[in-house]
């Protein structure tokens, strides 16, 4: 009785509510737009979204047949829900001697409660870590979830979330190294800088270093011996790869965890931070067929990113081009990477000599480390090969005297080198904090002395953005070298430049890099701070 009373409520009153010219509604209130009808539109999108969901998350849907599920309920979809929603309520209704107003609450409840529990799930699944091995076993498995007593379970969620962590804050390294007996600290790289984030008990670390060690098919029962290895991880739908090494110190195990810079290979030669002449002398340099181009600087001062931009502005559909690497930070498309590996004897200059009968126009070395290794590089970029390298060492000059002290000949050198290009990285200022720089007077007097204009220098401050440091990113500086043909002539057998170039070993003079600095600073891309951290 209680429905056939709604519904005959319901319909005398339809054609009126529904009327839009004459009808009550309008009569009285005369507004720009139709209330009901907004009403019913705002409910039709709603009701579309809802249904657009259901098919998103429903097995019962091929992925294939998803963008046609989602037009039809766009359009059908909504008066197909509504009658499914009226038949069900009053089918329930007349089995339970319910309200109708009642049952139909119960189920937007249920419904509201469904969509939550659904987006909570998803969330969980965005956040949601997986530490994979080499051949895909992830660590639960390695461990035997099963089995396991809940300790093992909590030190595998604080593995996960180490490496979350390190994730979310862009870190290129994280350490492990025990403090003392009792407790071990974490640190990591972010933008070149280490930072202690936590500080940990001894048993908990040797418990998160082994869960590691396992992920990255190391022995855990060796706790003395350097050994390496890597694993990946999974969140997302983003692969992140790692490399591990670890090595027993005075009072425990120490381990060090880098993050490979996959994104390396993106990079162009400007997202690097180089200067338009700078791009347009190394261009010129890379359009040659032949000879090679050094890259210098420390560990960490952002070569490999510069050679994988310097690949970018490479036609690699027109020239083959093969890397030897250690370890392949990036993958390059259209190029042939490969991964040296002196466990299996797979050297440096051994695969040179190989990829040399493969021919290649132009070959890419990770880096110069002996003699015979630099013979060969060298040799290939007068055969009509361009050989991109790079070596560490802290200028220029020091690569040439580097080069000389592995055993390289001055004619060798000379008449292979190209461009040589040393390079430092410097924090750049994060743009939500940096504050206007408090200058001294006698700093003040200094630019204005030199005729600097100091009104766009700025300090870092530190905010959410950039993890209270006052940095975001990096950006590199670089002093250009390019082997004219007088340079060439001095390389060969100028005794006095040699000299000249050995007296720079040690010193810190890199005024080149400095005032390349000083005009990032000018334009408040960094402060001074920074250029004295770095170029001193
Ligand atoms: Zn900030």
């Amino acid at each position: 009785m209680q429905i056939l009373d709604f519904i005959q409520s319901l319909i005398p009153n339809l054609p009126c509510l529904l009327r839009t010219e004459t009808g009550p509604v309008l009569s009285i209130v005369s507004l720009p737009f139709n209330p009901l009808r907004l009403a019913c539109l705002i409910v039709w999108i709603y009701l579309c979204l809802y249904l657009v969901q259901c098919f998103q998350f429903s097995p019962l849907v091929p992925q294939k047949y998803r963008p046609a599920a989602y037009i039809i309920s766009l359009f059908a979809g909504p008066i197909l829900l509504l009658i499914l929603l009226i038949a069900d309520t009053l089918k329930k209704s007349s089995q339970s001697k319910t309200g109708i107003f009642k049952i139909l609450k119960q189920q937007l409840q249920n419904t509201f409660a469904n969509m939550r529990s659904r987006r909570a799930e998803r969330r969980r699944d965005d956040s949601t870590i997986r530490l994979l091995d080499s051949s895909g076993r992830s660590i639960d498995e390695i461990y035997g979830h099963s089995g396991k007593k809940r300790k093992d379970s909590h030190i595998l969620d604080l593995t996960e979330q180490l490496i979350a962590d390190a994730l979310d804050r862009r870190a290129s390294d994280i350490l492990i190294d025990p403090e003392d007996e009792a407790t071990y600290t974490v640190r990591l790289r972010i933008d070149g800088v280490l930072r202690t984030v936590k500080k940990l008990k001894t048993d908990t670390s040797k418990a998160i270093v082994n869960s590691i060690k396992a992920v990255s098919g190391m022995d855990i029962s060796e706790k003395r011996r350097p050994q390496d290895g890597a694993f990946i991880a999974k969140r997302a739908g983003t692969t992140a790869s790692f490399r591990v090494a670890s090595a027993g110190v005075l009072s425990g195990e120490k381990l060090s965890i880098r993050l490979l810079n996959q994104e390396a290979c993106t990079f162009t030669l400007a997202d690097v931070g180089l200067t338009k002449k700078q791009r347009s002398i190394i261009k010129s340099a890379i359009k040659k067929p032949s000879g090679m181009v050094l890259l210098c600087g420390p560990t960490g001062s952002g070569k490999t990113t510069t050679m994988y931009a310097m690949l970018n502005e490479i036609d690699r559909f027109t020239r083959n081009v093969i890397t030897v690497e250690d370890p392949i930070e990036s993958m390059l498309p259209e190029t042939s990477q490969i991964e040296i590996n002196p466990k299996a004897d797979i050297t440096f200059a051994k695969t040179l000599r190989s990829i040399l009968r493969q021919d290649p126009d132009v070959i890419c070395i990770g880096e110069i480390r002996d003699e015979e290794t630099a013979e060969i590089a060298l040799r290939a970029s007068q055969t009509g090969h361009l050989v991109l390298a790079t070596i560490h060492c802290d200028s220029n000059a020091t690569a040439l005297v580097r080069l000389l002290d592995l055993g390289v000949s001055p004619l060798l050198l000379s008449s292979g080198l190209s461009l040589l290009v040393s390079q430092r990285l410097l924090r750049r200022l994060c743009n939500h904090c940096k504050k206007p720089a408090q200058l001294s007077q006698n700093r003040i007097r200094k630019f204005e002395r030199k005729g600097i204009d100091y009104t766009n220098i700025f300090d870092a401050a530190g905010c959410r953005h950039c993890d209270k440091t006052g940095y975001l990113g990096r950006t590199a500086v670089c002093d250009l070298m390019v082997i004219t043909d007088q340079l060439k002539v001095d390389i060969a057998g100028n005794k006095a430049f040699i000299a000249e170039a050995r007296n720079e070993v040690g010193k810190k003079d890199s005024s080149n890099l400095s005032r390349q600095a000083l005009k990032k600073v000018i334009s408040g891309i960094t402060t001074l701070e920074e250029l004295k951290r770095v170029v001193g």
